[in-house]
C-alpha cells in the first residue's frame, strides 16, 4: 500500500522549506512535452523547455529540483546538458531523470555515468513515474538539509567557514591552471566588542545578520562567495577579479556596511557600525597556496586596523620581476 503523499518524509521536508518540489521537463515534442506537464502539474511546480540551453539557463535562473530530461534532442542532446549541469557548481545539485523511448545498456551506462538518477522510460506511466520521481526528490531534499547543516553558519545564514576553505582550495587550483587572477577580501567589525557590551549580545547577533545580508546583497557575479569567517569576522573570494577590481569591491562593501547606519557610539570611528578590510589578489605565478593569499589578505586587515579602521587595505602578489 502506498504512504499517504502527506505522512511521508517528503512531505516533512517540503513542509520545512515552505515550497513545493520544482520540476523542469525538457522534451522538443510538443505533446509529450504538454502530457508530462499535465500528468505532473498537480503534485509540482512544473516548468517546462523544448531544446538544451532554455533547459540550462533554467536551471540557472529557477533551481529546479529535479530535471526530467529527454535524451534525443535536435541540437543539443540530453547528456550533453546533463554533463553540462553537472560541472556547474550553481546546478550540479539538481537531480537529473532521463527519459528514453527505449533504453538500451549503452545509454543507460553513459547517463548513469553522467550523474543522472534514473531513467524513466516513455510514453509515461504516470504512477510509477511519480514514485520513481518522489524517491529521488527524498533523496535530494535530504542532501540539500546535510549540506545546508554542513555549509552554512547557523547566525548568518550565509555560508561557513568550512565551504569558504573548501571553495579556496578549489578557486586557487583553478586561478593556477587558467592564469586568470583571484581576489580574496578578509574584514572585521570595528569595535565590536564595545558593540556588545553596550548594547547586547541579542543585538551584536543581530548586527551580524544585517552585516552578512549587506555583504552577500553587494556582490553581483555568481562566482563571487562571501563566509563567515569566524566570531565578527567575514571573507569573500572573487576569482577572475584584478586589483583594483577587488580595491573598488572592498570600497564598496565598506560603503554598503556604513550606510546601514547601524548606531555604534563606543566606536572611535563614527557614530555608526563600520568594517576594516584586507585584500590580497594573486595576479601571477607568485603564489599558489590558498594559505599565503590568506596570509597576505590577514596583513592587509591588521593594516586597516592599525591606520584608521573603516577603510580597506590591499597587496597584489604578482608576477615576480623580469631579469
Ligand atoms: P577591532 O576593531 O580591533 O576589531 O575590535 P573588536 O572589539 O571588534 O575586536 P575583538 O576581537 O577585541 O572583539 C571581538 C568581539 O566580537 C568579541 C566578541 O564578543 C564579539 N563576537 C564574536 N562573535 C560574536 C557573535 O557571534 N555574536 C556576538 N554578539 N558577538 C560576537
Ligand atoms: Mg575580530
Ligand atoms: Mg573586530
Amino acid at each position: 500500500m502506498n504512504l499517504p503523499l502527506a505522512d511521508s518524509p517528503l512531505a516533512g521536508l517540503l513542509r520545512e522549506r515552505n515550497r513545493r518540489a520544482r520540476l523542469l521537463i525538457v522534451d522538443d515534442h510538443p505533446v509529450s512535452l504538454k502530457l508530462a506537464q499535465l500528468t505532473f502539474a498537480a503534485h509540482f511546480d512544473v516548468i517546462t523547455a523544448d531544446n538544451g540551453p532554455t533547459a540550462l539557463a533554467l536551471c540557472q535562473q529557477q533551481g529546479p529540483d529535479l530535471v526530467l530530461l529527454d535524451i534525443d534532442m535536435p541540437g543539443m542532446d540530453g547528456f550533453e546538458v546533463c554533463r553540462q549541469l553537472k560541472s556547474n557548481e550553481a546546478t550540479r545539485d539538481i537531480a537529473v531523470i532521463f527519459l528514453t523511448a527505449q533504453a538500451d545498456e549503452a545509454q543507460e551506462t553513459r547517463g548513469l555515468g553522467l550523474f543522472a538518477v534514473d531513467f524513466i522510460a516513455k510514453p509515461l506511466h504516470a504512477a510509477v513515474a511519480l514514485a520513481r520521481i518522489n524517491t529521488h526528490l527524498l533523496v535530494k531534499l535530504q542532501a540539500d538539509a546535510i549540506r545546508k547543516l554542513v555549509f552554512l553558519d547557523g547566525l548568518s545564514g550565509i555560508y561557513n567557514r568550512q565551504f569558504f576553505d573548501q571553495q579556496l582550495v578549489v578557486e586557487m587550483a583553478r586561478s593556477v591552471r587558467n592564469g586568470l587572477p583571484l581576489a580574496l577580501i578578509l574584514l572585521d567589525v570595528d569595535f565590536f566588542k564595545r558593540f556588545n557590551d553596550q548594547y547586547g549580545h541579542q543585538a551584536g547577533d543581530d548586527c551580524l545578520r544585517e552585516i552578512a545580508a549587506a555583504l552577500k546583497a553587494s556582490l553581483r557575479r555568481p562566482a563571487d562567495l562571501v563566509a563567515r569567517y569566524g566570531g565578527e569576522e567575514f571573507a569573500c573570494i572573487l576569482p577572475e577579479t584584478d586589483f583594483s577590481g577587488a580595491m573598488s569591491i572592498a570600497r564598496l562593501l565598506e560603503d554598503r556596511v556604513r550606510k546601514k547606519f547601524i548606531p555604534h557610539a563606543g566606536s572611535e570611528v563614527d557614530g555608526v557600525v563600520t568594517i576594516s578590510l584586507g585584500v590580497a589578489v594573486r595576479n601571477g605565478a607568485l603564489l599558489n597556496q590558498a594559505a599565503d593569499l590568506l596570509a597576505a589578505a590577514d596583513e592587509q586587515l591588521y593594516h586597516a586596523k592599525h591606520t584608521g579602521r573603516g577603510r580597506a587595505c590591499g597587496r597584489l602578489l604578482g608576477a615576480p620581476a623580469q631579469p
